[in-house]
């Protein structure tokens, strides 16, 4: 049968995202590094109070509100800051910005698999370093690899890991192509590379409203780098890619940076009571950085385990991949939802 579709895309894959049951479904969801609490009492609020006329007129392209609230959060000027329809839609731009047939995209892994896709969308060729032992930053590698594009997840998933800062410095001081941070965990974490993006051109982070401030239904994202850095992706971008529904809640949400770290810190606390729960099953763990954790099952394979829990109406991750085919990624719940998961464990063989 003859396609419709460039070559390019007939021969990609497509990303497969985790499964997403019907809501009210009655299971417990530990597989798409949700929050498990609600978002901001504020945002809600804001959501509530919705003005019909910011539904018939066309959003602020710029989306100034949240870049605002985002600036006074973070301590860095409005204008270093882009929004995107997710942190994916971002990594989707800074791709097509600067990549195309004849260019690399360069990442170590595993990693988030969706930096394949996007690459291969563009006709990009993904070049991707293993990661050493214990997740060592393949640095010498990344950079002969010279990539027009580098992307970094840090805390990376499906491990959990932080790169340190300074093997981050070391591989922005030494790439000529641009460097993503991407901190889409980084309210779960002890560091941030923050300070990196007025240190280096050529150096972007991303970060996500969809895990720390439990608003991933919103698909809200940004990115911070220098304003030149930042006008070839404004190019690219959608001009309307914030809707003004979304601007206004992740504005709110941004502002309320104490709700926000309060639920981070009940996900860390949990994340080291399941973390030993695991451990005293027989789990090989690795330590996390993000709010879930790598988990090898102590015997028998990994897809039956993820099966059998699905079973039992537990939903956890399971990668089909060179190196993760006996792991599993298990998303840090509530602790009463973490609980159901050790006990259910406990009783499968
Ligand atoms: C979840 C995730 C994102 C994207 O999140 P959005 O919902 O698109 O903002 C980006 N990178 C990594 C590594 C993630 O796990």
């Amino acid at each position: 049968m003859t396609s419709y579709f460039r070559p390019s895309v007939d021969a990609i894959a497509g990303y497969v995202p985790g499964e997403q049951p019907k809501p009210g479904t009655p299971i417990i969801k530990l597989n798409t590094n949700e929050n498990p609490y609600p978002p901001s009492p504020a945002a809600m609020e804001v959501l509530r109070t919705l003005d019909s006329e910011w539904l018939r007129r066309y959003p602020d392209p710029f989306a100034n509100e949240f870049r605002q609230a985002a600036s006074d959060a973070l301590g860095v000027p409005a204008d270093w800051m882009i929004v995107g329809n997710g942190s994916d839609d971002l990594l989707n731009v800074i791709i097509r910005t600067c990549a195309e047939l004849g260019r690399k995209v360069v990442y170590p892994t595993p990693t988030y698999v969706l930096y394949q896709t996007l690459t291969e969308v563009q006709v990009a060729e993904p070049v991707e370093v293993p990661y050493g032992d214990d997740y060592a930053l393949p640095i010498e590698e990344l950079v002969a690899a010279d990539g027009a594009v580098t992307l970094i997840a840090t805390p990376n998933s499906p491990s959990g890991h932080s790169v340190s800062i300074a093997n981050l410095r070391e591989l922005a001081a030494r790439l000529s192509g641009v460097l993503v941070i991407d901190e889409a965990y980084v309210d779960f974490a002890d560091q941030t590379a923050l300070p990196l993006v007025k240190e280096f051109n050529n150096v972007i982070i991303t970060r996500t409203l969809s895990k720390g401030y439990s608003l991933a239904g919103l698909r809200l994202g940004f990115g911070i780098a220098n304003p030149t850095l930042l006008s070839g992706l404004f190019k690219v971008k959608d001009s309307y890619n914030i809707d003004a529904i979304a601007c206004a809640i992740g504005a709110a949400a941004m502002r309320d940076q104490s709700y926000k770290n309060r639920c981070a810190e009940r996900v860390k606390s949990s994340r080291s009571t399941l973390f030993s729960a695991l451990k005293n099953l027989g789990f090989g763990l690795w330590e996390s950085q993000a709010n879930f954790l790598l988990t090898q099952p102590p015997t028998g394979n990994a897809e039956q385990r993820y099966l059998a829990l699905k079973e039992k109406g537990i939903l956890v991750r399971y990668f089909n991949r060179s190196g993760l085919s006996d792991k599993l990624r298990i998303t840090i719940g509530t602790d009463e939802q973490n609980q159901q998961l050790v006990e259910t464990l406990m009783h499968l063989v």
